[in-house]
């Protein structure tokens, strides 16, 4: 496998928007709003939610841990800033809807800038051992940047019951709007080497890839001239993959650099494979080298209604409203905000919903570009043209799951496996009638989780 084979790794299925990236791509990372009141969320990851460790009217240094949990899937988290705790009060949240948040405002001195990290040139892998970089990642309160938030010291730790093998990167951003990840590529790129180096003695794994579409030739270039001419980057290999949504996935992703695949309901580490994202693994050294905790994170802010969209490092905690201030929102050019990107992001209601360990994009939609009364694009009867079918990375039937959950029926969503979907919104996009599929199945999804946890609905 060289680098030279462009684009030939790929899955079956997916779909290819519109890129709309050239509105932030160019714009280098730069300082966020100076913010003068952070929320820090007590959940930001999957898994148990943090408890608080301080209370109202306590004082807070920048890096302090102020809420964590004994369970094994979680991760603790950290303020952001010098302050003081204003309140522990429920906080719009993008996924549970309201979620407790720890409100933390500015002491006199302002927020304290987060100093700027390097690798050092005496950096070497071998002074730490797998259980320091796990022990360190844990106290830093890592998580998965580009997706769900799933706790990266659980993700690298290893399993005697299965030896892990291979790591890849995750460098794709399939999603339109967002290119915060393929900044860090290029401005970050020894940060993430060593962030690698330091996951791949984690997790033990002798294989490594970085993942990266085709359609970033700029960052797969800065990306290999950075493993040449690093001393000890042997086995670590930029892959070029095809430029497809959702290729960022990482069901798709493995599929396309080992063609393997991940059992339905399953997750990489159950086959030997660890995905980690690229702001994750810039994250990883900064923990490990400089004990500097996750607080602050990369944000596109995106969309033809901003008047300043770029890619800003923001403390993690800064409400949606700060930040699209900061960089102009046009209000009567907007009619929806996206945390994320159009095809899998959350609309949100509430501007008030701070930025988290998660959250890689701010995006801003027009009118015109969504279904308003003006614009709707009109349902129709499905045609059963199996667009949706073909389309579908996972390989599932969509239209019967969406008809399923339509009637009630879903035991018979289960028996067509709608817990393997993965909401990527592909049956949607593609649909002739203008069916949202995907609406039907993510509402049969909730229904059986209720159902599962005997909830009221
Ligand atoms: S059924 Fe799920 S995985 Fe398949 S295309 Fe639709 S949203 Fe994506
Ligand atoms: S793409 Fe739409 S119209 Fe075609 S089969 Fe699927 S749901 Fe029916």
């Amino acid at each position: 496998m060289n680098v030279s084979s462009r684009g030939r790794f790929t899955f079956s299925g997916g779909v290819h928007p519109p890129e709309n990236k050239s509105l932030t791509c160019e714009s280098q990372i730069q300082p966020g709003p100076e913010v003068k009141q952070v929320a820090v969320m007590l959940s930001q990851h999957i898994g148990a939610v943090c408890r608080p460790l301080i209370r109202k009217g306590d004082a807070v240094q920048a890096g302090q841990k102020i809420g964590d949990s004994d369970a094994f899937v979680s991760a603790p988290v950290h303020s952001p800033i010098n302050g003081k705790v204003k309140e522990i009060a429920l906080r719009s949240h993008a996924v549970l809807g309201r979620s407790l948040a720890i409100v933390i405002e500015t002491d006199d001195e302002g927020p304290a800038k987060r100093p700027s990290f390097q690798v050092p040139a005496d950096f070497d892998v071998s002074k730490y051992s797998a259980e320091q970089i796990c022990e360190v990642v844990r106290k830093g309160g890592l998580v998965g940047m580009g997706g769900a938030g799933f706790p990266t010291r659980v993700k690298i730790e290893q399993d005697p019951r299965i030896p892990k093998d291979a790591l890849i990167i995750n460098g794709c951003e399939c999603e339109p709007y967002i290119t915060c990840d393929y900044r860090i590529m290029l401005e970050w790129t020894s940060q993430i080497i060593a962030g690698i180096k330091l996951a791949g003695k984690a997790s033990g794994c002798s294989k490594v890839f970085i993942g990266i579409e085709d359609n970033k030739p700029q960052a797969i270039e800065i990306m290999s001239a950075a493993l040449r001419d690093s001393g000890d980057a042997d086995g670590i290999i930029a892959v070029p993959v095809k430029t497809k949504y959702p290729q960022g996935g990482e069901r798709q992703l493995i599929k396309a650099i080992l063609k393997k695949n991940v059992p339905p309901g399953g997750i990489p580490p159950m086959i030997g494979v660890v995905v980690l994202n690229v702001a994750t693994t810039a994250a990883i050294a900064e923990a490990v080298v400089s004990n500097l905790p996750l607080t602050h994170r990369v944000v596109s802010v995106t969309g033809e209604a901003i008047a300043k969209p770029g890619n800003y490092y923001v403390p993690i905690g800064t409400s949606v409203e700060d930040l699209l201030e900061f960089c102009g929102l046009a209000p009567q050019k907007s009619a929806k905000v996206i945390l994320g990107g159009p095809m899998m992001g959350i609309a949100i209601a509430d501007l008030k919903t701070p930025i988290t360990k998660t959250t890689n994009a701010v995006t801003v939609l027009m009118k015109e570009q969504i279904g308003s009364a003006k614009f709707a694009r009109r349902q129709t009867p499905c045609i059963r043209c199996g667009r949706c079918l073909q389309a579908c990375p996972e390989n599932l039937n969509p239209t019967k799951i969406a008809h399923a959950v339509k009637n009630n029926l879903l035991d018979v969503a289960e028996r067509y496996n709608i817990g393997t979907c993965i909401e990527c919104g592909c049956c949607s996009y593609v649909c002739p009638a203008n069916i949202e599929v995907t609406g039907y199945i993510k509402t049969g999804k909730i229904f059986l989780a209720r159902q599962k946890q005997k909830m009221p609905r």
